[in-house]
Order: C-alpha cells, then sequence, then structure tokens
C-alpha cells in the first residue's frame, strides 16, 4: 500500500519538497543540446558555496558511494598508504572501499557514538609518515556524530602533507563545511539527504590543488574518472548521459537554498537538532551522543526500557512515521532519527508528538506532553535569542 501520508524521518532518503517534485517532472531534453548546457553551467557554480569551495563541484550520476569510490580512484595507486576514521557504518565502508582498490589502510577505530579526536589523527599520522590520504566522514550517519573535519583538516594540513578527504553525504545542504579554509582537499556528497532530492546523483568536490595528483595518477579508471567530468564541465557538459530529471530538481533545490540563505539553513538544522535532543532528555530518552558531538542533521536514541524496533514498528504502523534503525552492532539497540533537508522545527513538534503516544503504548514512564514542551522550549529559546 502507498501511504501519501508518511512522515519520512530516516536519514535518507529524505523527503522531497513539492516544488522540486513538480520541477523534475519534465520534459526530457537531449543531454548534448543547449537547454542541458545552460542547465549545468548554472547549477555548477551555485553548488560551489554549499561545499565552502571555489574549486569544481563535479556531479557524478550514482549514489553517494560513487562519490566515495571515486575520491578513493582518482587519488591512490595500489599500495599507497592511507588512514581512515572508522567510527561507524559509513567510515568502516570507506575503508572497506580503500582495501578494495588495494591500498594499505590504517584504521584509526572510534567507538560508535563517538567523535573522532584531531590528536588521535596526528598520531596516527607520525607513525606513518609517508600517509597519502586521510579519509574522514563529517556526520556519521550510523551514529548521528558530527565529526570536527574542519579541525582535523587544518591539523593534517599543518602537520603533514597528506590529502584529506570528506564523507559529507549527510551532512552538506544541512551544515557548512568551509572545505577549502580548512584544507580540505576532497569533499563528496549525495543527492537523497539534506540535499532535498531522490537519489542518484553524487557529488564531487575537487579542491584546485588536487589536480595535479588526479592528472598524474596512473590507476586505471573509467566511469569515476573525474578528469573527464571536469574536462566536459567547462562546455557545461558531462562525460555521460546525466540524470536530467534530478538535475531539474537540484536546479530547483539551489533555489530554495539560496531563498532561504545558507546561513539560516543551516540554523535551522541546529534548532531542529536542540529541539530533538531536549525533548528526548524530557522524555527520558537516552541519547547515544554527547552534545558536543552530536549532528545536526541526525538523532540517534537508545532506549533502555523498550525495544527501538518496537518503537519503530508502532510509529510506523499507527502514524506512518518512518524512523531509521540501528546498523551493523548497534542493530535493534538504537532509533534514529533523520531531521535534514526537507525537514522544519514544526516537523520536529510533529513527530515528538508521535513518539510520546507510542511512548505511552510501550508503557515508558514519562510526563505526557513533555518532550512537546520541551521541544517548544527549545525552539522558542533560539527565537528570542535572535
Ligand atoms: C548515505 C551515506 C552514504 C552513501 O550511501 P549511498 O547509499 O551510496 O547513497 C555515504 N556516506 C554517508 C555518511 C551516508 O550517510
Amino acid at each position: 500500500m502507498k501511504r501519501e501520508w508518511d512522515l519520512l524521518h530516516t536519514p535518507g532518503p529524505s523527503p522531497v519538497p513539492p516544488s522540486v517534485e513538480r520541477s523534475m517532472n519534465q520534459p526530457m531534453i537531449g543531454h548534448r543540446g543547449g537547454k542541458c548546457k545552460e542547465l549545468m553551467n548554472d547549477i555548477a557554480p551555485r553548488l560551489k558555496p554549499i561545499f565552502g569551495t571555489s574549486g569544481e563541484v563535479l556531479v557524478v550520476t550514482g549514489s553517494g558511494t560513487s562519490a566515495l569510490e571515486s575520491s578513493v580512484v582518482n587519488i591512490t595507486q595500489p599500495g599507497d598508504e592511507v588512514i581512515v576514521v572508522v567510527a561507524g557504518a559509513f567510515g568502516d565502508r570507506f575503508a572497506q572501499i580503500c582495501e578494495t582498490y588495494e591500498l594499505e589502510v590504517n584504521r584509526i577505530d572510534v567507538p560508535w557514538g563517538e567523535a573522532v579526536e584531531v590528536d588521535q589523527i596526528e598520531a596516527a599520522l607520525q607513525e606513518r609518515p609517508h600517509t597519502k590520504a586521510v579519509f574522514l566522514t563529517h556526520c556519521e550517519t550510523s551514529t548521528g556524530v558530527m565529526h570536527p573535519v574542519e579541525k582535523a583538516a587544518k591539523r593534517v594540513k599543518a602537520t603533514s602533507s597528506a590529502l584529506v578527504v570528506v564523507d559529507g553525504v549527510s551532512s552538506i545542504g544541512g551544515a557548512g563545511v568551509d572545505m577549502d579554509q580548512s584544507g580540505i582537499d576532497i569533499l563528496v556528497s549525495g543527492s537523497q539527504k539534506a540535499m532535498m532530492l531522490p537519489p542518484g546523483l553524487a557529488f564531487v568536490a575537487v579542491g584546485d590543488q588536487v589536480w595535479n595528483v588526479i592528472d598524474d595518477n596512473p590507476r586505471p579508471r573509467f566511469y569515476l574518472d573525474l578528469r573527464s567530468y571536469r574536462k566536459q564541465l567547462e562546455g557545461g557538459q558531462t562525460p555521460f548521459t546525466p540524470a536530467l530529471s534530478l538535475l531539474f530538481g537540484l536546479q530547483q533545490v539551489l533555489d530554495l537554498l539560496e531563498e532561504e540563505g545558507l546561513d539560516h539553513v543551516f540554523d535551522r538544522h541546529q534548532v531542529m537538532k536542540e529541539m530533538t535532543r531536549e525533548a528526548c532528555r524530557a522524555l527520558n530518552l537516552p541519547l547515544l551522543v554527547t552534545d558536543e558531538a552530536a549532528s545536526s542533521t541526525v538523532t540517534s536514541i537508545r532506549p533502555d526500557t523498550f525495544e527501538a524496533e518496537q518503537l519503530r514498528k508502532l510509529a510506523n504502523e499507527e502514524f506512518g512515521l518512518i524512523l531509521a534503525g540501528g546498523q551493523k552492532h548497534l542493530k535493534g539497540e538504537i532509533f534514529r532519527i533523520g531531521h535534514m533537508g526537507y525537514s522544519r522545527p514544526s516537523n520536529v513538534l510533529q513527530y515528538i508528538g508521535i513518539i510520546e503516544i507510542i511512548l505511552k503504548r510501550l508503557g515508558h514512564d514519562f510526563e505526557q506532553g513533555a518532550g512537546v514542551a520541551a521541544a517548544q522550549e527549545a525552539y522558542l529559546k533560539r527565537t528570542r535569542e535572535e
């Protein structure tokens, strides 16, 4: 059964604004014609501020993982030493990609739910001075931790010559990253998280200083060869047929982000995070992540008086509220709320109100209305400050 009233609050895919849906629903155009060129030439420069770079942001048709993989194949050769921070399922994926491409992978394992410390990265670099690149995850979606990637990149740059690659799939569009200022060399993202689009587009922002590494890299690659994307972009094109409907949608997403203003967009995510976390505290729901390490796009809760899966099931059945579960060893241990992209404080009030009803059904001990009141208070506090 397709239920149009479902409330999708998973950390990707996330809901798509109606105006973006309408924009995607346009007649097809030729991908080598003038209309497509106009579209690409409009989109390409407008993506740059979202990634905090003056470098090129390349658009690849593929899921977010294709952007991760492209960063690996374009800057490394077999046998290269790399450091990968693994603090959850997506850090682990980055490490797996690196292993697949025959790199010598030095994992920094961080307990799931915690953020990496910049000193750990520096220490690892000192142990392995030949490290070619450091791979980091900005928002580790599996736990809801936002890693200090800008600080980390600055430290890597200050103490080594390693490249810094950041997975921003579940943060870009919802949280600011100043790629150029912090020295991040490659920042990748995808369309279906905070970028308010369906799955299918991957973004690869490449710092100008990295192109010599990419150009000189002899590793064979074809679909994900960033050199062809850069070359084609000069003429407003892509090397292969792009997901044109998604590009139509992306143009509208850029309109929406610019209309609201990026700073406001990022603030809105902070407000949603604070509302959600304050509500959880008021509802006696243990948060997996500390305030300092918490992501502004996804919140993880580790319940101790009921089964996380039971709450997810009931919320879905009764209200169509769709939350995510845990991954790997956190499966069944946590549930995760996505508040990213096309999500607003009004949605937080709605899902907290629903969660309260489900908590009553589960016999959880709390004062009815306390969660909504705490979320309201967090919202009011923010807007009073403004
Ligand atoms: C969703 C996600 C990805 C990519 O997932 P795809 O399924 O390939 O789109 C990568 N990294 C993070 C942090 C993510 O949240």
